[in-house]
């Protein structure tokens, strides 16, 4: 059976060590989180994913959900005791305002808890990362009374929450979505209309569901100016925040599918269902760009996550597995052979997903803290840059940690050999579980798009800008020789990182084709550079410790990305400068 550990210890010295998290005392929530209380807070967390949601992460996919005649849909046998357990902890509203039931710390450590949560039980973390991010939405757009009404019962976990937005005939392009809304004449308003894939639709984990649901109020204008945010609970709210009469809204059918199966993916059906208006009408879009953003973060942790656990258990199996002798003679005479750990091609491997997964961390709380600071700043210009890189890093994160999180777990399953393509060793669950992240909160070939043409050129490109300042102002301060293994290399990509982005200021306006065509490998671009940024930050810290093992394993992992992962900026920047030519040339006949 696969195991798998919260990496609490390399995350604290992230925050403490490297990215400074407690020189933001002066923000509120960070006074409170001390680094006792961030320390008891991520070993908790820590101990709930390992002892709690992991063992159930194994029979939640063999089990599945399963849908009963009446609707209600079952989820596998002990995702109930461990959601609850998740709930009495508090962890869903570790960030949430404590006006609302919230213990209001920052939402960094939230973060890191959603990473320990997903590498533990990917299926089972999702019913509060969906309920986090209704919360999201409510907080930010939501009437006093929406939130009173909704925001403590979702904390409790009493209630859960998900997000309605695709229907059969529209995932991407939302502007063609049909679901109407009627206004009651009361305030309210009749919803009808089929959403699908919806994320833990129906299920037996809380009394009830809250969900947020875009539609079209009769009469608006087509296209995404036309879309209003609605919040639609399954049971009605009584007056005095009891539950009461059942809502028009059901499940029709689940899917199945390839992974995530612990997860009950609906086909959420709205026949007339009351639901009450979130924001103003036609901002729908908007106000659920809140509860996206908030959700591609936490989508791009899911690749991470997935990485870790999968990267655990293949080095537990290299360590075991006995084939063939090193190349450099015998490690382990005494035995048949020598365990696979000891051949080169099996350490590419190893330290290829562990170089990534060590500066993803880091990325993955840097930018959680950009978003604490432009939420909680009271300086306009800190508020600003913050939300500035959150923009601009919120596509990288998706896009590359789940593009490499799932082909990093593919590469942990190859060292299984054989075994790793048999269902009971686990591993191919954790690839495909980490499949979908790549796909749902907008496709990664989404997130480039919006990374090349909406994060670039916003403000006149000033996001991009502040970025590469950073990166090269962290290498001027840093020329020292100890750094140069680091800086050095970092230095290149950032050379190759300049240069695309030169190259699309002048060939992509005339011809957005060579930005469409380019907007993928801008963002791993993009991701290899700010990955490179955070090891050599590492390095920085690192380096101040030593005679500590972690440490020097932590400097030779940090070289090892820039010897062997980095370069890779060199061939995203020549294919981005060879324009859409060859790939626009065929017709659609010649396909
Ligand atoms: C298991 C699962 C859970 C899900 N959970 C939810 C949920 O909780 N709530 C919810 O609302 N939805 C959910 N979804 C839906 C998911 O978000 C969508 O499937 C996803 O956004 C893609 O939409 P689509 O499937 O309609 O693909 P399409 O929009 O048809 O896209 C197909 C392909 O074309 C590409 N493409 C489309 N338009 C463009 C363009 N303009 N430029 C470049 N490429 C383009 C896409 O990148 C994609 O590769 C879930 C889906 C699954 C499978």
């Amino acid at each position: 059976m696969p195991s798998y550990r919260a990496p609490v210890e390399d995350t604290l010295f992230l925050l403490n060590d490297v990215l400074g998290f407690h020189r933001h005392a002066n923000l509120a929530g960070f006074s409170e989180a001390s680094r006792d209380v961030v320390e008891a807070v991520l070993s908790e967390g820590g101990k709930l994913a390992d002892e709690v949601l992991a063992p159930v992460n194994q029979v939640g996919d063999v089990e599945g959900c399963t849908r009963e005649a009446d609707g209600a849909v079952r989820t596998p046998k002990g995702f109930k005791a461990a959601y609850d357990a998740y709930a009495r902890g508090g962890w869903m509203g570790l960030s949430v305002p404590e006006e609302y039931g919230g213990q209001g710390l920052p939402h960094t450590l939230n973060t890191a808890m959603q990473e320990f949560a997903s590498g533990a039980n990917l299926a089972l973390g999702m019913y509060p990362g969906l309920t986090q991010g209704a919360m999201a939405a409510l907080l930010v757009h939501g009437s006093e009374a929406q939130k009173t009404t909704y925001l403590p019962k979702m904390v409790e976990g009493a209630w859960t929450g998900t997000m309605n937005l695709t229907e059969p005939h529209c995932g991407t392009d939302l502007g063609l979505l049909k679901t109407k809304a009627v206004p009651n004449g009361d305030g309210s308003y009749a919803l009808t209309g089929t959403k699908i894939f919806i994320s833990a639709g129906e299920h037996d984990l809380s009394e009830n569901i809250v969900h947020l649901v875009i539609a079209r109020i009769e009469g608006a204008p087509a296209g995404t100016k036309g879309i209003s945010l609605f919040v639609v609970p399954k049971f009605l709210v009584e007056a005095d925040g009891s539950v009461g009469a059942r809502n028009g809204v059901s499940c029709g059918s689940i899917e199945h599918k390839m992974g995530i199966h612990g997860n009950s993916t609906c086909v959420m059906n709205y026949d007339g269902a009351t639901g009450w208006l979130v924001g103003q009408e036609n901002r729908g879009l908007a106000a659920m760009f809140v509860m996206m953003n908030e959700a591609r973060l936490a989508v791009g942790v899911q690749g991470l996550g997935q990485s870790e656990v999968a990267y655990q258990n293949a080095v537990a199996y290299a360590k075991d597995r006995l084939q063939g002798r090193a190349l450099t003679g015998a490690k382990e005479p005494a035995k048949a052979a020598d365990p696979i750990i000891v051949h080169p091609d099996v350490r590419r491997t190893l330290m290829g997903i562990r170089a990534f997964n060590e500066s993803a961390r880091a990325l993955m709380l840097w930018t959680a803290l950009q978003s604490d600071i432009s939420h909680r700043s009271e300086d306009a210009k800190e508020r600003q840059t913050a939300d500035d890189l959150l923009g601009l890093l919120t596509p990288v994160v998706k896009g590359v940690l789940t593009d490499r999180g799932f082909a990093n777990a593919v590469e942990a399953q190859q060292m299984f050999g054989g075994h790793g393509y048999i269902e009971e060793w686990g591993m191919s669950q954790f690839v495909r579980d980490a499949r979908i992240a790549m796909i749902y909160e907008g496709a990664n070939g989404i997130q480039a798009m919006d990374l090349i043409g909406r994060k670039l050129p916003k403000d006149g490109g000033r996001a991009m800008m502040a970025f590469l300042g950073e990166v090269q102002a962290f290498i001027e301060a840093h020329e020292d020789a100890a750094m140069a293994p680091f800086t050095g290399p970092l230095q290149a990509g950032l050379k190759d990182l300049q240069g695309a982005t030169m190259w699309l200021m002048q060939n992509a306006f005339a011809k957005p084709d060579n930005a469409g065509a380019a907007a993928t490998d801008y963002m791993h671009l993009l991701g290899l550079v700010a990955m490179g940024y955070m090891w050599a930050r590492i390095a920085k810290a690192a380096a101040a410790k030593p005679g500590d093992a972690r440490m020097e394993a932590k400097l030779v992992t940090g070289r090892f990305y820039m010897e062997r992962t980095l370069p890779e900026t060199a061939t995203r920047l020549a294919r981005i400068k060879a324009g859409a030519d060859t790939t626009m040339a065929l017709a659609a006949e010649a396909f």
